[in-house]
């Protein structure tokens, strides 16, 4: 169990039956929750792990004043102050790195080495963060007019909110909370109602680390907490990352409460594939791309463009093997290649696209829907699947499934291929495979999407360039991490100054 080394602060309270209670985080301090809770399931296994408490308005008041009382002083520090502490979280999230991953695993499902990966992105963003007095240097440009300087400065917004997906539990609130720190900013964090445990340790050891009582906090809840924090008066800019319906309703509501708002919403990635590709190559890729972390990734690969019927037919034949060989169970164990999906729920629902894709026409090539590994089958576990023959128009192709759940599309050449990626509603990532630099200029150059591989199936940003998708992927114009989170945890002010000697006042 995740839970049973009690950590210097406390992840949770345990109960009598083995079932923890995740608690908020205020002020530095634990605070167990009162009145409506949520399960949280071990998917692996399908049973209730643990519970969490749903913040009322009252107690994300509390977070809301804890981070306003901080940012009196926290916003006085200096970035080389600010740079030494968040060096010391970095430290402290390397050492306690196995726990983590531990905590990914047991509530999310995916596996140990995928828990691993997502961790580590995240710690890239908190690297960022340690060059922060250099990213916070601004413009000077001096005599503008005669004896005039003029310079800029970036300065801290006030108190900051994060509202998180269940997909990366600690990757995301690592996008959000170090950076808005980093600036000055202070922080309230509501991670996933279904996998919170990791973000808790997390903001613990960010106090270990030496970031004062108050700048960072975490409450936990659901749609009512977040509605709470969202128009709460004294937060001053909301990051959320979510699915796109919940991503829309947080910005046009934190935007109408006047807040600066990035709301990060869901994706339905496309990989086209050319004739000229290494098909290989790109059957193992998209396997890889699909399938990983159950397909719950918004950077995962779910529709594949096969560039001809040739094309498809052998890269059919291709995946078609090593998606039935996919090692499947609980993410704990070292040989597993695909864990659980998060809740029963998302599972159910997953499965009901396998019925409207054969009911739209589509051809199930591999039908995995029903798959269970032994001695596992409470667990929320499906194996995967592929469709062929999938058209525009039909619901597998046009809805984000989230989930296991691969879509061949055939199209004649590659303007077609480009076309349907520009029609579609989601924009977040896009990939091309193909021999050929002309083919992969211009479909980089083209495509009306934010993020772009070229043979890189996930082609998800490094910490010091941005993460960010276009159109319905995103409610925004600034993205996550690198120079944009400067700009979206500070304001701009420019003085413009003349000096005058003394004896000639
Ligand atoms: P979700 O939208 O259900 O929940 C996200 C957050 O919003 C959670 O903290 C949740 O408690 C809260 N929430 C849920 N319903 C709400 C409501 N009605 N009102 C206010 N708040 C609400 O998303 P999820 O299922 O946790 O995560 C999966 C989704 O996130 C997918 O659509 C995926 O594509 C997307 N995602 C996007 C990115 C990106 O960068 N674009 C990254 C990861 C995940």
């Amino acid at each position: 169990m995740v839970h049973e080394t009690q950590d210097s602060v406390g992840a949770s309270q345990k109960s009598g039956n083995d079932v923890y209670t995740v608690p908020h985080f205020i002020g530095g301090k634990k605070l167990l929750p009162q009145g409506r809770t949520l399960d949280i399931y071990n998917p692996a296994t399908g049973s209730v792990i643990g519970q969490v408490g749903v913040a009322n308005s009252h107690t994300v008041d509390q977070a809301v004043q804890a981070a306003k009382s901080a940012f009196i002083s926290w916003s006085g520090t200096t970035p080389p102050q600010r740079a030494k502490i968040l060096f010391r979280f970095k430290t402290l999230l390397e050492q306690n790195r196995d726990q983590l991953i531990r905590y990914i695993t047991q509530e999310h499902g995916k596996t140990l080495s995928e828990a691993q990966g997502s961790l580590q992105r995240g710690m890239d963003v908190v690297d960022f963060t340690c060059g922060i007095p250099s990213h916070l240097k601004s413009a000077y440009a001096g005599d503008v007019g005669t004896g005039v300087d003029s310079y800029s400065l970036y300065q801290p917004l006030g108190v900051c909110v994060g509202i998180t997906p269940f997909n990366f539990p600690a990757m995301i609130p690592l996008w959000m909370f170090p950076m808005a720190i980093a600036c000055g900013n202070t922080f309230v964090l509501k991670p996933s109602e279904k996998d919170p445990s990791c973000a808790l340790r997390m903001v613990e050891l960010a106090k270990e680390a030496g970031v004062p009582e108050g700048v960072v906090n975490l409450v936990n809840g659901d749609r009512e907490t977040v509605d709470a924090l969202i128009t709460h008066p004294d937060v001053k800019a909301v990051s959320f990352v979510g699915s796109s319906t919940v991503a829309e309703h947080v910005y046009t509501t934190a935007t109408a409460h006047h807040k600066r708002a990035q709301a990060f919403g869901g994706a339905k990635n496309h990989c086209v594939v050319m004739p000229d590709a290494d098909l290989d190559q790109a059957a193992q890729a998209l396997v890889t791309a699909a399938y990983d972390c159950a397909g719950e990734r918004c950077m995962a690969i779910s529709v594949v463009i096969a560039v001809g019927d040739q094309v498809a037919d052998k890269l059919v034949e291709k995946m078609k093997p090593l998606i039935t060989n996919l090692k499947i169970g609980p993410g704990s164990k070292a040989e597993v290649q695909m864990g659980p999906l998060v809740t029963r729920e998302h599972l159910e629902k997953v499965k009901s696209y396998i019925n409207i894709g054969k009911q739209e026409g589509a051809t199930l090539v591999v039908d995995g829907s029903e798959y269970k590994p032994a001695e596992h089958r409470q667990g929320f576990f499906m194996g995967g699947c592929l469709f062929d023959h999938v058209k525009p128009g039909m619901r597998i192709y046009n809805e984000e499934i989230f989930g296991p759940v691969l879509s061949v599309v055939r199209v004649p050449d590659f303007e077609t291929a480009l076309q349907l990626i520009n029609d579609h509603e989601y924009g977040n990532g896009t990939a091309i495979f193909t021999n050929d630099g002309y083919t992969a200029r211009t479909f980089a150059d083209k495509v009306q999407v934010g993020m772009v591989g070229v043979n890189v199936p996930v082609p998800v940003p490094v910490a010091y360039h941005s993460f960010g998708g276009w159109k319905r992927s995103i409610f925004s114009d600034i993205g996550m991490y690198g120079n944009d989170a400067i700009r979206f945890y500070t304001k701009l002010k420019t003085v413009t100054q003349r000096w005058f000697a003394k004896d000639k006042i």
